[in-house]
């Protein structure tokens, strides 16, 4: 037997990403950089999607993923567009036939309560065949109503059978206090393990005595967050002068609690983000620095969480070899910060077909 040297190690699961706006980003240019420019640029994008140009962009962007190691996917899918919704639902066997898993969250990205129809239509993405209930909690009208989506979220997800993955609180706004309600929920209704928090941001500017508190309870609910360090990193902090936050979530904090954090790649040249490139080691190379995880040990659990935790959504890491089946990467690097520092990507990439 030739020994090559290098690692071997599972496929990169990607927990958070929007396929439905992936490549779009050229054509409606977010000048403000914020956030909210980024939904409304959406917005007016949705509105003349159609089945085939969503399908086209979503095969590409899962390929892109896919060639850089990434065989599992969880996309949003904005239940605003019907037609988004229908042409991801239906991908799903023709990815599976490449090789890519896919997830499809129904994502009520203008908010569930805020308008008259959009509950309906984000119930019916669900009727639609979506895998998994979304909630906007921190864009809803008012406090009250942000955690009542919540509850709704978690009703629906009971009622069918199907996990829970929301944005939460991705705000810079420190009284935002929903990630305690998804935890609450959780807990009353058994759901740990089942239950995603994306972006969490708002937590970075909480106070000290809530922050200790709430990621306490992620830990004890079995919430697992996911930091989107790239967009958080650029969207957050825009009405701060200086010094101005990060606003990415406490991923050193969350882990010393013991709670379960992914890392997500979020946009990939979308409204919001046009820099993405579907390769996971750019938003793992991103959370080291503005995360402040330099230490040895701290890099080497960011790259091992793109293939370990991030596969939470999937309960647990894809499997290396199985009857003849292999589904693994082999990296030309044998250390985790090599891999990191140059950002290569492995070179071969099994995808058990
Ligand atoms: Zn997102």
């Amino acid at each position: 037997m030739v020994h090559v040297g290098g690692r071997l190690t599972p496929p990169i699961a990607e927990p958070h990403c929007h396929l439905d706006a992936a490549l779009l980003g050229a054509r409606a240019p977010n000048r403000s950089g914020t956030l909210r420019e980024g939904i409304r640029n959406w917005a007016a994008l949705r509105s003349e999607l159609t089945a085939e140009d969503v399908t086209a962009r979503a095969i590409e962007t899962a390929e892109m993923y896919a060639a850089r190691g990434t065989l599992r996917i969880r996309t949003h899918v904005d239940t605003g567009s019907r037609v988004a919704v229908e042409a991801l639902v239906a991908l799903k066997p023709e990815l599976l036939r490449r090789g890519i898993e896919l997830q499809v969250v129904a994502f009520p990205q203008e908010g569930i309560l805020r308008a008259p129809g959009r509950r309906a239509a984000w119930e019916a993405a669900i009727d639609a065949g979506c895998d998994v209930v979304g909630a906007i909690p921190h864009f809803e009208r008012t406090t009250e109503e942000g955690w009542e989506s919540v509850r709704l979220a978690f009703a629906l997800a009971e009622e069918r059978g199907l996990p829970v993955d929301l944005h939460c609180d991705e705000t810079d706004d420190p009284q935002c206090r929903n990630l305690e309600v998804v935890c609450a929920q959780a807990l009353d209704r058994g759901m740990a393990g089942l239950v995603v928090a994306g972006h969490c941001t708002a937590l970075h500017s909480a106070p000290e005595p809530y922050a200790a508190k709430v990621m306490e309870l992620v830990a004890e609910a079995g919430v697992m967050v996911v930091a989107n360090p790239l967009d958080n990193i650029v969207l957050q902090g825009r009405y701060d002068g200086y010094p101005r936050r990060r606003g990415v979530t406490r991923v050193d904090q969350l882990w010393a609690a013991g709670a379960t954090v992914g890392i997500g790649h979020d946009s990939v040249q979308d409204p919001w983000y046009r820099l993405g490139t579907a390769c996971m080691l750019d938003p793992a190379w991103m959370l080291v620095h503005v995360g402040h995880l330099t230490s040895e040990a701290d890099m080497i659990k960011v790259f091992e969480t793109l293939h370990g935790a991030n596969h939470g959504p999937w309960g647990g890491p894809d499997l290396l070899y199985e009857e003849g089946r292999a589904r693994l990467l082999w990296w030309e690097d044998a250390d985790p910060v090599e891999i990191l520092r140059t950002r290569k990507g492995p070179a071969v990439v099994e995808r058990g077909l």
